[in-house]
């Protein structure tokens, strides 16, 4: 392992560390390297360094759609987790709000709901990032986060900062063109006015609904399944008959068939062989072949 500490790196830079205490999965093996860059300069550093050393990179957020395996990878993560900043700025019915890609999504809607600015409460409480959110195309309650936004700003490979707006982007269901390379750094949001009581009366009903459907007493990544022609994979799930079906510690939620819960100890393997078995037996007695919103690292092999 190569010598960081000559890397001139600002922010933490941490050696092989374990990404089961980072996913909300509770699962995955060592990293490399765990690197939470400073400022914007710090960032474009890291992955300077990180391409003259040679050593492969992702970014993570807050892990909470990804799947580590329990062998981990010989790579390092990088998190922004630790550039916070957001600034407002008024238009005639709103504001353009820049915000930090590492910026927790929820803290981020709470805010603007304090201010009175809308557009993103169906999105409370999915526990990511906004740049996780972004690559994602996260959504719920059929608003997804690509619907307000302006534009973003990204690292791309050369490390170098590329703003782009949102009409370049081709997102789609869950999905964003965002390479694995590339690190959204910030982006920035068109909210309009509403009035406070109204879009805390909306966020405490996706809260609540959410309580009601989701296993949120258990570690999970969420949805592991996309929907299907506008079809919601859980429906499948409990058509082929795998309600509380479980591998190990890997356990198919009773609450919400689309869940994988973490009941205990389940390894990533566990989870791998769960989602594999759950495509096979709903290929197999419904005929629908389900694909992963879920990511999967270092299965590759
Ligand atoms: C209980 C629970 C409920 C959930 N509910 C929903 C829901 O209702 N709707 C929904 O869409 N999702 C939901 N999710 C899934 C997940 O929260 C979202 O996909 C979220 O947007 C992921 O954000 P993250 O920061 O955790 O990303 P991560 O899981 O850290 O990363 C996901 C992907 O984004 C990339 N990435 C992360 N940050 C950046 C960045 N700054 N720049 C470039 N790429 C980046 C990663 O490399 C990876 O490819 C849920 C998850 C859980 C655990």
């Amino acid at each position: 392992m190569q010598n960081p500490g000559k890397w001139g790196i600002k922010g933490a830079v941490l050696q092989n560390v374990l990404m089961k205490r980072y996913t909300s999965m509770k699962v995955g093996g060592p990293v490399s390297y765990l690197i939470y860059p400073l400022n914007e300069g710090d960032l474009l550093n890291t992955i300077g360094v990180l391409q003259n050393e040679h050593i492969k990179y992702r970014f993570v957020g807050n892990a909470t759609n990804i799947i580590v395996n329990d062998k981990g990878l010989g790579e390092a993560v990088v998190r922004i987790t630790r550039m916070r900043s957001s600034q407002h700025k008024k238009v005639k019915d709103g504001a353009l709000v820049d915000v930090s890609g590492g910026v927790s999504l929820k803290g981020f809607i709470k805010d603007n709901a304090q201010k009175g600015l809308a557009g993103l409460e169906r999105l409370y409480w999915i526990p990511g990032t906004v740049g996780g959110g972004i690559k994602m195309n996260a959504g719920s309650f059929g608003a997804s986060i690509s619907d307000v936004l302006e534009k973003v700003r990204i690292v791309d490979n050369n490390g170098k900062i590329t703003p782009l707006a949102k009409k370049d982007i081709s997102f789609d269901y869950r999905t964003s063109p965002v390479k694995p390379s590339e690190c959204i750094v910030s982006a920035t949001f068109y909210l309009k006015n509403r009035d406070k009581k109204e879009i805390a009366a909306d966020m405490d009903y996706v809260y609540t609904e959410r309580r009601k459907r989701h296993p949120m007493e258990y570690p999970s990544s969420g949805s592991i399944f996309k929907s299907v022609n506008g079809e919601s994979a859980w429906q499948f799930v409990e058509k082929a008959g795998l309600r509380g079906f479980r591998i190990g510690d890997a356990c198919v939620s009773e609450k919400h068939t689309n869940f994988i819960v973490n009941a205990g100890h389940a390894t990533a393997q566990d989870i791998k062989m769960l989602i594999d078995t759950i495509k096979k037996e709903v290929f197999e007695k419904i005929g629908v072949l389900l694909s992963e919103e879920v990511e999967l690292w270092g299965f590759d092999e």
